[in-house]
């Protein structure tokens, strides 16, 4: 366990409705509010949802987040939504490149990287998603993935920008599939991301940017997986629409972090 300030975030991607997103809402909030001092919780809503759940959350200390952003400000771009319209809804911080964005709909690290951008220069924390495929695992490119990926994300922004970045490391086999990767492979993976951050800037920032794991996270499976060094809490999506679960994996990053200090 490090020293970083644990950070877990609830993906809820296109589930909910306007009445369930808001009830989880409070029971996340209701549910965290110990521990919010010892761990920064966030949930990152549908967007249509987004006000509704903002209110849910109320002024304890929760961070609303969006799924994805739009990298132009305004203009002729149906269906996108942008930094400044999040803003007015009080959203703190952004997913970019979340591995359903890169393989489902087709985003490329040059996408993802003006988003990440556009997120930063809007004073957003900006979760930038990385991780490899099965095939690329198999293959023994996860590091070459992993640091391209990162490299790509992160083109164009600077090491002081960097306090706005939070990485999540989220192999795609792990992904909402039940198989998580153990808390060896995960830290391995971690401490080369962790090491190419020292190469790309310097080692202050490796050493304060924090890292999240994503891949079917559960309460079950969180303790042993935030132990490692560089784990630095989750990304969690198929566990986050249940709020005693959703709890529950904060408790196991947020009652060690505490301890710990
Ligand atoms: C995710 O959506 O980022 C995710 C990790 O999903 P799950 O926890 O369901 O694997």
């Amino acid at each position: 366990m490090a020293h970083r300030k644990p950070i877990i975030g609830g993906n809820w991607k296109m589930n909910t409705n306007l009445a369930t997103g808001a009830t989880l809402a409070g029971e996340v909030a209701t549910g965290c509010r110990d521990l919010i001092d010892a761990c920064d919780v966030a949930v990152f809503p549908p967007f249509p949802y987004l006000q509704a759940v903002g209110l849910a959350l109320g002024q304890q200390g929760l961070i609303l987040g969006a799924q994805d952003v739009y990298h132009e400000s305004d203009g002729a771009f149906t269906g996108e939504v942008s930094t400044t319209m999040l803003l007015d809804l009080n959203v703190q911080m952004v997913l970019a490149g979340h591995s359903e964005r890169r393989h489902v709909l087709g985003e490329d690290d040059e996408l993802v990287n003006a988003k990440a951008r556009a997120g930063l220069a809007a004073g957003l924390t900006v979760i930038l998603c990385i991780g490899e495929t099965l095939e690329q695992r198999e293959g023994g490119q996860t590091e070459e993935v992993n640091v391209r990926q990162l490299r790509g994300g992160l083109a164009g922004v600077s090491a002081e920008e960097m306090r706005g970045v939070v990485i999540a490391y989220e192999p795609v086999w792990a992904i909402g599939t039940g198989r998580t990767a153990t808390p060896e492979d995960a830290e391995t993976a971690h401490r080369a991301i962790r090491g190419a951050l020292g190469e790309l800037y310097d080692g202050a920032v490796a050493e304060a940017t924090r890292i999240q794991y994503g891949g079917s996270v559960k309460p079950e499976n969180a303790s042993a997986l935030f132990a490692e060094e560089d784990i630095d809490g989750f990304l969690v999506g198929g566990a986050s629409l249940k709020a005693d679960a959703f709890v529950a994996i904060v408790k196991a990053a947020a009652i060690p972090a505490r301890s710990a200090v």
